[in-house]
């Protein structure tokens, strides 16, 4: 299957735990941006005549998509359309919304150019923590924004959430998931805080001057689970949770190694067998574009048999259907069960019709059992 994901570069703040590949909103940049995505689109379609026409789900990230005026929106969809792109065809067409930026008008705009999935970054409804890790919007915003996007039946909402920020406790985060889960939402995913070094947040931890409790980790992910299980939602990848037929099929295709299209600064995409990503600051992106997105100008992730491999091994297991060592023997990868017996004894791993799966805790030590998996490959 193949995605296409359109990157959008920019955020009305950049939050202090923020390691991603954005920009503070310039608003004289959005018709550059707009002009430059257009032309990227059109050069990688001349490019590939028949390859967009392909996709069955379109995904636009970031950064803030939401921040974008009405006008550049309708033009970036127009220009996926005029390159082959049947948006109302697609399986998927979803788009991110940051609170502060979700206004009735762009989610009117994003519905009639096809958008069918929204999704909201909340992190938190505790203000204390949303104003410790930087966010830009209130509680107050996030509600009003989580009301209005739900508002619309015609599309499927889903929502993010945080867990193990600084000064957060289980309570509150425990009290965030039930909150968030007794909206109309068919989707719900939350992600425990990753604190780089080059953040602002990195730099108060590497000073002494904020504290993250890992011990918190184990508490608050498996009460999570525990809450949203209750309620009807289910795992099916290890930070996404989803009622029946809500489950992201943009994002299940990256965790099945299937094929995507990235555009816009640094986006990724994985194309005829190749992993690549454009220039990631921004006014080299524009160079690229201009001078007709020139392969030299790409950086490749060379794959060899053991990288797709290991691939294949982390992304499999994130997933609740878990590693098909079947079809992995089938190939010639065997794997030696004793390498990971003692998850399976622990009762993390188990083992049925061939597939190994995350169980109980085994998803908390998911990073170790793949590593022990990925040892255990008998050679
Ligand atoms: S909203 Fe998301 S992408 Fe934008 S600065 Fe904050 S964490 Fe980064």
């Amino acid at each position: 299957m193949l995605g296409i994901y359109i990157h959008v570069p920019f955020c009305a703040k950049i939050c202090d735990y923020c390691d991603f590949r954005v920009m503070p909103a310039n608003t004289r940049l959005f018709e550059e941006y707009t002009n430059l995505l257009e032309r990227e689109i059109l050069t990688f379609s001349e490019a590939h005549p028949n390859a967009l026409s392909q996709a069955r789900t379109l995904y636009l990230g970031g950064g803030t998509p939401s921040i974008l005026p009405s006008g550049c929106l309708e033009r970036i969809f127009a220009a996926l359309e005029n390159c082959g792109v049947r948006v109302r065809e697609l399986d998927e067409v979803s788009m991110e919304f940051n609170p502060e930026s979700c206004t009735g008008e762009i989610v009117e705009t994003a519905l009639a150019c096809g958008v069918r999935r929204f999704s909201l970054g909340l992190q938190t409804f505790s203000q204390e923590l949303l104003d410790r890790i930087g966010r830009r919007h209130t509680v107050e915003r996030g509600f009003e924004a989580l009301n209005l996007l739900t508002s619309f039946t015609q599309a499927k909402v889903s929502a993010d959430l945080m867990f193990d920020l600084p000064g957060q406790t289980v309570d509150s985060f425990l009290s965030d998931v039930d909150r968030l889960s007794d909206f109309p939402l068919g989707h719900l995913s939350f992600y425990g805080l990753n604190v780089g070094e080059r953040t602002r947040l990195g730099g108060r931890v590497s000073r002494g001057e904020e504290n993250i409790d890992d011990s918190l980790y184990e508490p608050m992910y498996l009460g999570g689970v525990e809450i949203l299980e209750k309620k009807g939602f289910v795992r099916y990848e290890v930070s996404n949770f989803a009622k029946s037929g809500d489950e992201s099929i943009h994002n299940m295709n990256y965790w099945n190694r299937g094929e995507y299209i990235g555009f816009g600064p640094g986006a990724h995409s994985f194309f005829d067998g190749l992993r690549f990503c454009a220039p990631e600051i921004y006014p080299r992106w524009r160079d690229y574009v201009k001078a007709d997105s020139p392969v030299a100008s790409l950086t490749y992730d060379e794959l060899d048999a053991d990288d797709i491999m290991t691939e294949r091994v982390w992304l499999s297991l994130r997933q609740r259907s878990g590693l098909d060592l079947k079809a992995l023997d089938s190939e010639g990868i065997i794997f030696s069960p004793e390498g990971y017996k003692s998850w399976v004894d622990k009762g993390f791993v188990t083992v049925e019709n061939g597939v190994l799966k995350l169980v109980d805790r085994g998803w908390i030590f998911m990073d170790s059992i793949v590593t022990d998996v990925l040892n255990s490959v008998a050679l």
